[in-house]
Order: structure tokens, then C-alpha cells, then sequence
């Protein structure tokens, strides 16, 4: 296979250099950058498999960043902040980064992110009508979706929701982001729907539903699903 091709843009050259040696042994390639303007131009020439985005840029936000590459590409981003502050955190979601973390961060779970966001985009590649999600088995023709080789009986919504979660597993969704992308614009601040839907879906597909293994609360912020059980996150 061949090796991943990850975009760093970070200002900070102690944590650039420290991502570019580690990524190295880990057999990333990288490309780095200390601003958003280069990193633009970077990712258009290089088509990077992912991209590490530093929110503090001298530049300007990152979010800027992501913005305009959402506009071109799904690639999966990382963001890496020293900021702790929720709706820091909440607003680089939406704007579309797919997935954040701290620093001080460990490394390895900043590789073990990296390398759920590479698997999650080559699924998404290879996505045919029927395919399988760890314990989940998503049938998009017949809209149907199978929990350990058992037919779920969902409702429409339900199946919305469900499908959205598992193509977007193990990433941090934002309540608006789900909101808007199963229900549609407009329904971003509907908060209840969402809360009634996932607990109907956490009675179908959970153990023990106010102690879940899939639809994991990431308080504060919104869901992460997880395709299987006892993976705790990290
Ligand atoms: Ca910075």
C-alpha cells in the first residue's frame, strides 16, 4: 500500500518537528507548513490522504483553512489546538474538521486517530451497497441495517440517523452537524429531536442504554459512535 500522505500546518516548530520525526517512524510522508495561505497551495498541488490543521496560524484561524477546503475536498482533518475552550472546539467541527485534539496531546493517541480517519476514508471509498461496519451491516438499497447479523426495525429517521452515525463512526459529531445532515437545514438548533431519536436508538441497539457502548455522549459537544463494542474510545 502505499504510504499515507499527511499535511501539517502548524506555526509552532518544536511540534512540527516532533509530528514530522514521529510520523516518519510510523511511515507517514509528510509535508509541512507554518501558514494558511501555503497550506491552501499545498494541498491543491499534493493531495494529501489527511491534514493536521494548528488553530492559532499566524495567518489567521484555521478554521478559515478548513472552510476553504471543504469547498474542494472531503479530505480528513485533524485539528490540533492548544485550546481547551468548547466552542472552539465545537465551531471547528461544523466548519467541517473531522475530528480534534489538545495540547498537550499524546502522540499516540494522535496516531491512533490518524490511522481511524485514513480507514474510515478508504471505507468510504470503497462503499458499495452493502457493506459491513464492524458489528453493523448497512444496506443503502434497501435501506435496511442489520445489528449482529439481526434485521433492526427502524423507522425512516431512525435509519437516517443510524446510517449517518456508523458511515461517520468514531468521530466527534456535533449536535447542528447531525441535525443538519439527517434532518436538513433549518432543524440545527432542534436539539429534542435529536435526544429522542438517539435514546429510541440506544433502546434498540445498546445493552444497558444509559450506559452505552455505540452511541457514546461526548458531553457538551454531541455523539460519537462507535461500530464496535468495548472499543472505549482511547
Ligand atoms: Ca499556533
Amino acid at each position: 500500500m502505499k504510504r499515507p500522505l499527511i499535511l501539517i500546518v502548524e506555526d509552532d516548530a518544536s511540534v512540527r518537528n516532533l509530528l514530522e520525526i514521529s510520523f516518519r517512524e510510523y511511515e507517514f510522508d509528510t509535508i509541512t507548513t507554518t501558514n494558511q495561505e501555503n497550506a491552501y497551495r499545498l494541498f491543491l498541488s499534493n493531495n494529501p490522504n489527511l491534514m493536521i490543521v494548528d488553530l492559532g496560524l499566524p495567518d489567521g484561524d484555521g478554521k478559515e483553512l478548513i472552510k476553504e477546503i471543504r469547498e474542494v475536498s472531503k479530505v480528513s482533518i485533524i485539528v490540533l489546538s492548544a485550546r481547551h475552550d468548547e466552542n472552539e472546539i465545537i465551531s471547528a467541527l461544523d466548519f467541517g474538521a473531522d475530528d480534534y485534539i489538545t495540547k498537550p496531546f499524546s502522540l499516540k493517541e494522535l496516531v491512533a486517530r490518524i490511522k481511524t480517519n485514513l480507514r474510515r476514508a478508504s471505507l468510504q471509498m470503497q462503499q458499495n451497497n452493502s457493506s459491513h461496519y464492524g458489528e453493523f451491516e448497512v444496506d443503502l438499497l434497501s435501506k435496511s441495517i442489520s445489528f449482529k447479523d439481526e434485521h433492526l426495525k427502524l423507522t425512516p429517521i431512525e435509519y437516517d440517523l443510524l446510517k449517518y452515525f456508523i458511515l461517520n463512526s468514531d468521530k466527534t459529531l456535533t449536535h447542528r452537524q447531525i441535525l443538519k445532515e439527517v434532518w436538513g437545514v433549518g432543524y440545527q438548533n432542534e436539539m429534542q429531536y435529536l435526544r429522542t431519536y438517539v435514546n429510541t436508538l440506544r433502546k434498540k441497539i445498546e445493552v444497558n442504554s444509559t450506559r452505552p457502548n455505540y452511541i457514546k455522549t461526548e458531553s457538551g459537544i454531541g455523539y460519537r459512535f462507535c461500530c464496535e463494542e468495548n472499543k472505549d474510545g482511547l
